[in-house]
């Protein structure tokens, strides 16, 4: 039997950030898979919102702006803030971005910095390459220092090189969840926190309504079916919308997921329009 049912993907990557497909491209794969609507949420960046907006134009696929920030709560506990129907063109959201992206940059030089005085030739330029113009990050350290032979693996060149205690390491600039909601609301859009279960923090998440917590991510391709019904409840006890979608990045390996893998009911963005006032 066809379904009829509007569907929509609302998390998904492009190579804006580190997803392998244009913008334009994962319009055209979410035409294919019929969607109805997708979110652009790519990680710190929106630069891949404008096209992607006039690839739906083209064909039909209503296209979310949308973004999926980088937060870290305490120490270490890595938390990841999507906003939906963000006005990707607010000045102070692009200058909070822009700090994002330097910081990032200034952490990649200071870790090549380190390497380099400790006796391991990384190069920057290199470095650089590997990133392919985006977010420089540990990963592209990693390939850098495995391609000079000095690990054998990236896991061993992140446990020898990269991580706390060890030479390269360095601590990264911050923006606590509260933060990215803030900026996220403050950008005409809803904040909504992702792949809780992946998360695994309820009580954090308790806190994080209290700061301005509008929606959970409860379908993802990491989530078991369980999970995804027990943050439904979760989300209906405390007044939470939610969300759902494929996190693709896609890539050819195993664990990467394609555009439509997870989708939720139309009304879902209709939902998320009401609460960002759009
Ligand atoms: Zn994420
Ligand atoms: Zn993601």
């Amino acid at each position: 039997m066809l379904c009829m049912d509007k569907r929509a993907d609302l998390h998904i990557h492009t190579n804006a950030s580190d997803g392998a497909l244009s913008p334009h491209q994962v319009v055209m794969a979410a035409a294919e898979a019929s969607l109805a609507a997708i979110a652009i949420t790519d990680h710190d960046t929106v630069d891949g919102i404008d096209e992607a907006l006039n690839a739906g134009d083209e064909t039909g696929v209503e296209v979310v702006p949308g973004i999926e920030i980088s937060a870290i709560y305490g120490e270490k506990t890595e938390v990841h803030m999507l906003g939906y129907f963000i006005d990707h063109h607010y000045k102070p959201l692009l200058d909070q971005l822009h700090v994002l992206k330097n910081a990032r940059f200034n952490r990649g030089v200071k870790i090549v910095e380190q390497l380099n005085a400790a006796g391991v030739p990384v190069v920057l330029e290199r470095v650089l390459e590997l990133a392919e113009g985006g977010a420089v990050g540990r990963p592209h350290v990693a390939r850098a220092i495995v391609e000079i032979g000095a690990a054998s693996s990236i896991d061993s060149a992140f446990g020898k090189y990269l991580v706390e205690g060890t030479p390269g390491y360095v601590e990264r600039y911050k923006i606590t969840p509260a933060e990215a909601m803030s900026l996220i609301r403050e950008s005409g859009g809803v904040a909504c926190c992702a792949h809780v279960a992946k998360l695994n923090r309820d009580e954090l998440l308790v806190e994080l309504i209290e700061d301005g917590l509008q929606a959970i991510e409860a379908y993802h391709p990491n989530h078991s079916g369980a999970a995804s019904r027990f943050y439904r409840g979760f989300a209906k006890k405390r007044g939470l919308m939610v969300t759902g979608g494929s996190d693709a990045h896609c890539l050819n390996s195993d664990n990467s997921t394609s555009v439509g893998d997870v989708t939720v009911p139309y009304e879902v963005v209709e939902q998320l329009k009401i609460a960002a006032g759009k």
